[in-house]
């Protein structure tokens, strides 16, 4: 959902970032330097920043977490895009729709409702429906496709993180990787190669029509 739905590009990405780093520092007593720098290092380590800070610094107060990374503000930070609900509209008569965050569902359903296009889901699992161990962990992957009654060869996942297309990649699914600005080169990604990369959701007819 996050980076797919709307661009990367979006405050959001950076503004999240900031406020991570921020509860970081508070929560471990870091400096806001060293809190970036440690982050950096301990996350590919773990599938979220949260699942790190559970893990090697005893964080309990899930809630408090949520709160600071996604107050309800965070709104302000994406762009209504007023082509979406049409494009995703047309999508959904042709395919299900599953939204799979690792986010909790009052960010997944804030964000989904700016965006109008929270009633063409059909399903919305977040990281509590996860039991906190959401992507890259092949149940994340498994849950939402095994629930819905399909098959890992009938879904394509949709991601903009690496670390996310190698989970799915690891149970011979076919994902996408969305790449607003093009950062990443497809020769270095190694497991995270996808089935395609593209740059804007609006991009997706085209894969679709290689399947
Ligand atoms: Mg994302």
């Amino acid at each position: 959902m996050d980076n797919t739905l709307y661009p990367s590009t979006d405050k959001i990405e950076t503004c999240m970032n900031h406020r991570m780093i921020t509860f970081i520092s508070q929560f471990t007593g870091l400096s806001y330097e060293e809190a970036k720098k440690e982050r950096l290092d301990r996350l590919p380590h773990y599938g979220t920043t949260l699942e790190w800070l559970q893990k090697e610094r005893n964080l309990t107060d899930v809630d408090s977490y949520f709160n600071f990374i996604h107050p309800e503000s965070e709104t302000k930070e994406i762009s209504y895009d007023p082509k979406l609900r049409r494009f995703l509209l047309d999508l959904s008569k042709t395919y299900h729709m599953t939204v799979l965050t690792n986010a909790p569902m009052v960010h997944a359903k804030r964000t989904l409702e700016l965006l109008d296009v929270y009633d063409l889901f059909d399903g919305i699992y977040d990281i509590t429906a996860n039991n906190f161990q959401g992507k890259p962990y092949s149940k994340a992957y498994l849950k939402p496709i095994l629930e819905k009654n399909f098959t890992v060869d009938e879904t394509l996942f949709i991601d903009d993180h690496p670390k996310y297309i190698r989970g799915y990649n690891h149970l011979g699914g076919k994902s996408v990787l969305i790449d607003a600005e093009n950062l990443l080169d497809i020769e270095e990604l190694g497991e995270a190669t996808p089935y395609a990369k593209i740059t804007s959701i609006y991009d997706l007819p085209t894969v679709l029509r290689t399947l």
